[in-house]
């Protein structure tokens, strides 16, 4: 037998027993007379004391000891008599009275420790050392849990989880498909699924009305510490549902998560925003709102007093920090540096300080009167003491780098605490987008429905129809999206026709699912939520990668088994390949 208990588990109750340990050696601290070795699992962490009384030949072996062998041990468990509060097992030791080393070990190229001296890279390398590390261990715990309910939850709703394949072709997210050669078929390809999108679809014409999956999805995009390019999704489909059902079923789930993970309950709905106001007092389609600091636009007030950069405007719009008035020079300067970088790209920053005396200071004193500025802070509800912040500019990228003016002064602020959740629906999106070709593409996709009292724009305005489709935000951070789906062969010829796609290239595209809407499709619609994302806003974490087991890097590879990597003639040549090295 290996063990008799794990390494996190024996407490002062357990005084006087028989155990048996198996673990890793963590550490090793030689008092000469006695010496302490820590022995530890994925459970914890358990002192071992060789000293006076353990057998000679027992202490000759616990010399030969190194950090990361892997022993067993058996041993009475004593009271200590110097106790550490801080280790949960930390009130016992072992007293050894056998020792086998299952394996040894060469030393680790880091520290196993909670606070490493491994760099990310290194860390990459030997994964499964780092995961080895407490705080890795507990993130995967947390995606463990979180999977554990979300079954729990989904099942009790009557959800069945039904596997659906990777090998497949094209799904209409729209970004780069991974492919995969085929043998079989000399010359053709799969594509790996950007979601299971079509399939989901295709099991509500079978009838399966309730359908999840917690599946990975693979896209081609460049990366980001929030994009991995295969990542896992909690996907869901529903049938004979509109967009309220489905808004009620999942913020249900996310309502058992936050209770049954977080210790968090919601007793009231969460919040729902249009696209419209996201944009107008956020300058995002994910709001972060654990903070208010709405815009407020002052295009109308501001205009034709002689300041130029106002008067050339197309939006001028601020924000007001509160109890800020008291900024110094050196960071109203710090601020106006942080909206001027490339990727903010503001070109300079307007600031009106609404004095503690009642007075007003501002950098555009030149143009604006006392009374002038007093009438802004009106507009912003800005009190004596508070800072207005405008910028001003083309409207789209105005709004955009105010949002991000704003979730800069959110953090330095201290509003945007990892442990304050702001969960809310982000609702009527628009169907169609125009994008820099020049042309529309779906915004969410093209199965996506519009709403019924937009329909008569499809023709005639269609850049104006909002869809029947819905984001769910926590803390400025999209957890998931869906929509219902048009389940009628003639509107959706209209959609297609509006994105500029052909029927034949619909129809070599997707038309079985065209096909399969001949036989009786139910009015569905569905969701799919970022679970690698999900576990890492629960987590506090910026990063997804920290809650994959093995992620690849910025690069796309994985540095451990170091992949992608080239394949041998031989296999090139089963699979029709050649490869053309550019100059
Ligand atoms: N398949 C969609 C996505 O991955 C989600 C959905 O519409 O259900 O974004």
């Amino acid at each position: 037998m290996y063990r008799t208990h794990n390494c996190g588990e024996l407490r002062i109750t357990h005084v006087g027993q028989k155990v048996t340990l198996s673990g890793w050696v963590q550490a090793i601290r030689d008092l000469g007379a006695m010496k302490f070795v820590t022995i530890r699992d994925r459970y914890g962490i358990t002192q071992l004391v060789f000293d006076e009384n353990t057998p000679e030949q027992i202490k000759k072996e616990a010399d030969e000891l190194g950090r990361e062998y892997v022993i067993k041990i058996t041993g009475a468990v004593l009271e200590r008599s110097s106790k550490n509060p801080k280790m949960p097992t930390g009130e016992i030791e072992i007293s050894v009275n056998n020792l086998e080393v299952l394996n040894k070990s060469e030393i680790p190229p880091f520290t196993i420790e909670d606070e490493t001296d491994g760099g990310d890279d290194l860390r990459m390398k030997y994964r499964y050392l780092d995961l080895r590390r407490n705080p890795v261990r507990k993130n995967l715990e947390l995606r463990h849990r979180m999977g554990q309910e979300i079954r729990k939850y989904l099942d009790g709703q009557k959800f069945m989880e039904i596997e659906t394949p990777y090998l497949i072709k094209s799904t209409p997210e729209g970004a780069r498909d991974f492919v995969v050669p085929s043998r079989m078929n000399p010359g053709e390809f799969y594509a790996l699924p950007q979601s299971p999108q079509t399939f989901k679809q295709l099991l509500m014409v079978s009838g399966f009305d309730r359908y999840f999956q917690i599946v990975k999805c693979f896209r081609d995009e460049d990366l980001r510490a929030d994009r991995q390019p295969e990542f896992t999704q909690i996907d869901c489909e529903m049938s004979f549902v509109n967009q309220e059902d489905i808004l009620q079923t999942f913020e249900g789930l996310a309502k058992h998560l936050f209770y049954e993970i977080k210790g968090i309950t919601f007793n009231e709905p969460f919040p729902r925003i249009t696209y419209d106001n996201a944009m107008k007092y956020y300058g995002s389609d994910k709001p972060d709102l654990r903070f208010e600091m709405k815009f407020v636009e002052l295009t109308h007030l501001v205009k034709g007093k002689n300041f130029q950069v106002f008067d050339n405007a197309e939006y001028i719009g601020g924000i007001c920090a509160k109890a800020c008035s008291d900024y110094s020079r050196k960071q109203i300067d710090e601020l106006t540096a942080f909206v001027q970088r490339p990727q903010v790209g503001a070109k300079g920053l307007v600031y009106v300080k609404c004095n503690t005396d009642g007075t007003f200071k501002s950098s555009v004193d030149k143009f604006y009167s006392e009374a002038e500025l007093k009438t802004w802070a009106d507009e912003l509800g800005a009190q004596q003491g508070d800072l207005i912040l405008v910028l001003a500019g083309n409207k789209d990228k105005t709004l955009n780098a105010l949002n991000i003016l704003r979730l800069e002064m959110g953090d330095r602020l201290g509003l945007r605490g990892k442990d304050t959740f702001a969960p809310c629906w982000v609702v009527d999106f628009p169907l169609l987008e125009w994008d820099d070709e020049k042309r529309f593409f779906a915004k969410h996709h093209p199965f996506t429905s519009p709403k019924t009292e937009d329909i008569e724009w499809f023709e005639n305005d269609p850049g104006k129809m909002r869809a029947n489709a819905y984001d769910f935000v926590i803390n400025g951070v999209e957890i998931g999206g869906g929509s219902i789906r048009i389940f009628n062969a003639d509107l959706q010829k209209r959609m297609f026709k509006a994105l500029g796609i052909s029927e034949e290239e619909a129809s070599e595209k997707f038309g079985f699912l065209l096909n399969a809407f001949k036989y009786g499709a139910p009015p569905h619609g569905g969701i799919a939520f970022g679970f690698d994302r999900w576990c890492s806003v629960f987590g506090g974490s910026e990063s997804i990668r920290d809650y994959i087991a093995f992620p690849k890097n910025n690069s796309g590879r994985d540095v451990m088994i170091d992949s992608p990597s080239e394949i041998d003639t031989k296999q090139l040549k089963e699979l029709n390949l050649k490869i053309v090295k550019e100059q």
